[in-house]
């Protein structure tokens, strides 16, 4: 069981912004922008590598529903979709995580 599960359980407390059936979104607790929100999926997936063929509705809810989220939060001017994986790509909890970052300028190559 990882932190996000116990988000989903409602057994630590979470600055929830939205949720349906399928998903949960909340403000990240260590932000590294304005407005930066984790959203996931309420479904136990380790990581982007554990999806399978059948997970792609999910994910296509789960892309549509970021987009739905940015646009609530005002990010008029653009914004940053992430998901870390694995060791290399920086992911610390082992569970499938969007990062919806903005309200700053964001930089490129991510560090
Ligand atoms: P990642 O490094 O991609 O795995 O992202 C994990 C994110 O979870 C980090 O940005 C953390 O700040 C965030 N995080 C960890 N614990 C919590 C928590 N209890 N509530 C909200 N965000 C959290």
């Amino acid at each position: 069981m990882t932190i996000f599960d116990k988000i989903i359980n409602r057994e630590i407390p979470a600055d929830i912004v939205y949720e349906d059936e399928l998903s949960l979104a909340f403000r990240d607790i260590n932000p590294q922008a304005p407005v930066h929100i984790l959203l996931i999926p309420k479904q136990k997936i380790l990581s982007l590598d554990h999806l399978k063929s059948e997970d792609q509705d999910l994910l296509g809810h789960l892309l549509l529903t970021a987009k739905r989220i940015a646009n609530e939060e005002g990010l008029d001017n653009g914004y940053r979709i992430a998901i870390n994986c694995g060791n290399d790509g920086g992911q610390s909890v082992d569970h499938l995580h969007i990062h919806i970052l903005g309200g700053r300028s964001m930089t490129w190559p991510p560090g």
